[in-house]
């Protein structure tokens, strides 16, 4: 990680608590501005419009076009209306998509940010931004994406659908536990993807027992907050890519893709990287990590098989022939067979499949 997105990272101002949206104007008047421009997808632009009546005069206007994926058509289209508002910050209020477009008009103007998440996929804290233009997807790393404040209120999650919350937790955990390998890892990245795969494993539970519970849902807020701190802190491997190939070639949905790949990927890096993911073992009990992920999405009602989200069964050996053209660091060494096998069990919603000491894949 490059110096300046390091000491981005450290300055950035994160603040949890019921009910902590309602000083947006304070956190407005805090950044020295006074002209702000709601974000929001047009799902979520009751929420977009609730911040502009508690910013009063400092609500410069609203834009509730984001998308899935930061489409650079959309991400002009808000540039004209920054322009012509004079907007002199940008409030972001719901998941990733929301999050995404925020930080693409960051990247162009150096704006201030506020991001106020609704989901778990942690892309407030990382100094990445994806970007689709003709079809395409390319992604940057950059200090100036990083919002300056991150404001986590329960309140808001917990209109979040039961899928999504579980399909958006197992995103964020993914995050955590390729952060366990990855090869520029540090004990502090451990530590807090460590912290990340808690805050689920206890607080998804009782969310799903109760998604009105705000203390539960501040806890998984806090482990979305650490699963995108470690995500914007290391490299990933075979789960990222693997998710990529699905939603960019395939158009798999980004929440769920993460959620059914987890524990197939994990699984295939059981072996290569045991002492590594012997933690998650601990944390979920069992001797194989990935198998240790299936039962606990298993628990959570999670979607467990690629075929329920519309990828074709003849689409898989294209999927692994793109997941395995260029090389990339991964624990396991990442051959088109192994490849082609784990994306079969995960298509049919098979539990992963697992390599014994001698290499043999069952
Ligand atoms: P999303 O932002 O696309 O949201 C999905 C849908 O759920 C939207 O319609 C949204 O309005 C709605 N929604 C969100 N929160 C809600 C709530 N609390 N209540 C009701 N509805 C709600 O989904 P996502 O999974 O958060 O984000 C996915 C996008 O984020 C992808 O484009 C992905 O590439 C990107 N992402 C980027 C990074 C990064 O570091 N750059 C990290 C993670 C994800």
């Amino acid at each position: 990680m490059d110096d300046q997105i390091s000491k981005a990272m450290q300055q950035v101002r994160v603040v949890f608590g019921a009910s902590i949206r309602k000083t947006i104007a304070n956190e407005v008047r805090r950044l020295g501005a006074s002209r702000a421009l709601i974000l929001s997808t047009p799902q979520q632009s009751d929420a977009a419009f609730e911040i502009a009546e508690l910013l009063g005069p400092l609500a410069a206007g609203v834009f509730c076009k984001a998308e899935m994926h930061t489409p650079v058509t959309i991400t002009d289209a808000a540039m004209l209306h920054v322009k012509e508002i004079q907007a002199d910050c940008v409030i972001t209020i719901g998941g990733g998509s929301t999050t995404g477009l925020g930080k693409a008009i960051a990247y162009r103007n150096n704006l201030l940010q506020i991001a106020i998440p609704t989901t778990y996929a942690g892309s407030e804290s990382t100094p990445i931004l994806g970007q689709t233009e003709n079809g395409a997807k390319t992604t940057l790393s950059d200090a100036r994406v990083l919002p300056e404040v991150i404001l986590y209120d329960p309140e808001l999650v917990v209109s979040l659908p039961v899928t999504m919350t579980v399909t958006s937790a197992l995103n964020a955990m993914a995050h955590a536990a390729e952060a366990l390998y990855a090869t520029d890892r540090t004990t502090k990245t451990t530590t807090m993807a460590m912290d990340g795969l808690k805050s689920f494993v206890d607080g998804l539970p009782r969310v799903l027992a109760n998604p009105s519970d705000l203390a539960a849902r501040e806890v998984t807020l806090r482990g979305a907050w650490a699963c995108g701190t470690v995500l914007g802190q290391v490299g990933m491997a075979l789960h990222h890519k693997l998710c990529h190939t699905l939603g960019g070639s395939f158009g798999l949905p980004h929440a769920e893709t993460h959620a059914i790949v987890l524990p197939h990927a994990i699984a295939y890096n059981a072996h290569a990287a045991s002492a590594e993911l012997q933690p998650i073992c601990n944390l979920l009990g069992g001797e194989n990590a990935g198998l240790a992920l299936h039962g606990f999405a298993q628990k959570m009602n999670a979607p467990l098989a690629l075929r329920d989200l519309g990828l074709q069964e003849s689409d898989l050996d294209r999927a692994a022939d793109i997941a395995t053209t260029k090389p990339y660091p991964n624990p396991q060494p990442v051959t088109r067979d192994d490849i082609r096998a784990l994306l079969q069990a995960a298509w049919a919603g098979d539990a992963p499949s697992t390599l014994d000491k001698s290499g043999y894949r069952g």
